[in-house]
């Protein structure tokens, strides 16, 4: 035997292809035992052992019959059961919480969206906050028979997935904190939960399940008080040696400029940003309408729209400037990453078609010539992409390892 051939070799190996099997059939639909051997290049007889084990965890289970196109005899189709496996999204924004719960299969089991009124961001009460939502949710999906497997919680600012903490959250004004230790010791439970980035969750939901979906370059850009963005480079989420990827809102555009939350000036979101529109659009209400905090970005922003299309010209030349700074700082992501395509998400799609236009001309004029141009689009996700992202990621734990202990599973 040499050094490599131990038995934990061996079972990484079955877990690898566990994992192989499990994911091909969620990607590409039913398929037979005899369709996955030739496809992944194992042997019949492993496919059969690996289907056995995966049929034994309620992970898959046998649909019908397809006639074998060699032997004109009826073979049984596997395909991924996850109508009784669900996994939850979380997301804290500011001013809100959203909770998605999806089974296996994609499926919407539960869906809650939540305004923070009046609501001390201070870490204790949204934990508390949090562990009330996150009970909520497990107990209708648990009174519908349904097991979670995996939570994931999305904040808007600099997450360290390893431990959970929340390094750097600008618009919340949180440094350091143990979020998830803290969720854990509030909720009691052994269901894993993890941490990541509001926007890298949107990447992910965008590079899954949206309508650019596959597409191996994209970035997900979304503005609602703070500016956050994802990076699909690759086909994976980029983070950074510290998690800090995508961090393009704090890129600097104008030297010596406005303040920013982050404690700089003239960062990319003073001038994108919700408070730069409501401040070029519509001042008369700005300082209004940002200390609000019953209103959401969206709900905000509709003063904005309102005005627009009634043709005050405060208003359309702010979002013209906005559109203008905008081609700025999306010129600086082109010519870092080459991403094939940028979608907008959050306000920016909400002033999409009063800003797009000004964008794109400004963005080309200051970025390489190249045969094929970025395209700019906006998202079609709407609020969910963060909760929709946060239930594929905690999906994934599954799919990357289907012998994980599932408590509460009977079969
Ligand atoms: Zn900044």
């Amino acid at each position: 035997m040499s050094s490599r051939d131990t038995p934990v070799d061996r079972v990484d190996v079955r877990r690898h292809n566990l994992s192989l099997i499990l994911r091909l059939l969620s990607t590409a639909g039913p398929r037979s035992r005899a369709a996955l051997a030739s496809a992944t290049g194992l042997t019949r007889a492993t496919v059969s052992s690996l289907a056995a084990e995966l049929l034994e965890r309620g992970l898959i289970r046998e649909v019908g019959m397809e006639a074998d196109q060699r032997l004109g005899r009826p073979a049984t189709l596997l395909q991924v059961d996850g109508a009784h496996i669900v996994t939850m999204g979380v997301e804290l924004g500011v001013g809100y919480t959203a909770v998605l719960v999806t089974d296996l299969a994609g499926s919407v089991v539960y869906e809650r969206r939540r305004p923070l009124a009046s609501m001390s961001v201070r870490p204790d009460d949204v934990v508390s906050v949090l562990a009330a939502e996150i009970r909520r949710a497990l107990k209708a999906t648990a009174a519908n028979g349904l097991v979670t497997v995996g939570i994931t919680v999305a904040v808007a600012g600099v997450v360290d997935r390893r431990t959970g903490s929340v390094i750097f959250a600008p618009n919340l004004g949180w440094r350091d904190v143990p979020l998830l230790d803290r969720l854990r010791s509030s909720l009691d439970t052994s269901i894993p939960l993890s941490l990541e980035n509001e926007a890298n969750l949107g990447a992910l939901a965008e590079f899954r399940n949206g309508a650019f979906a596959g597409t191996q370059y994209l970035v997900y850009l979304i503005v609602e008080n703070g500016v956050g963005a994802g990076i699909v480079a690759d086909g994976r989420v980029l983070r950074g040696a510290f998690g800090a990827a995508g961090e393009f809102g704090h890129t600097t555009v104008r030297p010596g400029g406005e303040m920013c939350a982050c404690g700089s000036r003239g960062c990319l979101e003073t001038t994108i940003g919700l408070r730069a529109l409501l401040g070029s659009t519509v001042p008369d209400l700005a300082i209004g309408l940002l200390n609000d905090r019953r209103l959401s970005p969206e709900a905000k922003v509709a003063f904005v729209i309102d005005r627009a299309k009634a043709g005050d010209p405060m208003a359309l030349r702010g979002l013209a400037e906005l559109g203008e700074w905008l081609g700025i700082g999306l010129a600086n992501v082109v010519d870092s990453l080459n991403p094939e395509v940028i979608v907008l998400a959050g306000i920016l799609s909400s002033i999409a078609p009063w800003v797009l236009e000004s964008a794109t001309r400004v963005m080309r004029a200051n970025t390489l010539r190249m045969p094929t141009e970025c395209r700019l689009e906006t998202s079609a996700l709407g609020f969910s992409a963060a909760t929709l992202g946060g239930t594929l990621a905690a999906a994934e734990q599954l799919f990357n390892d289907p012998t994980m202990q599932i408590e509460g599973i009977q079969r």
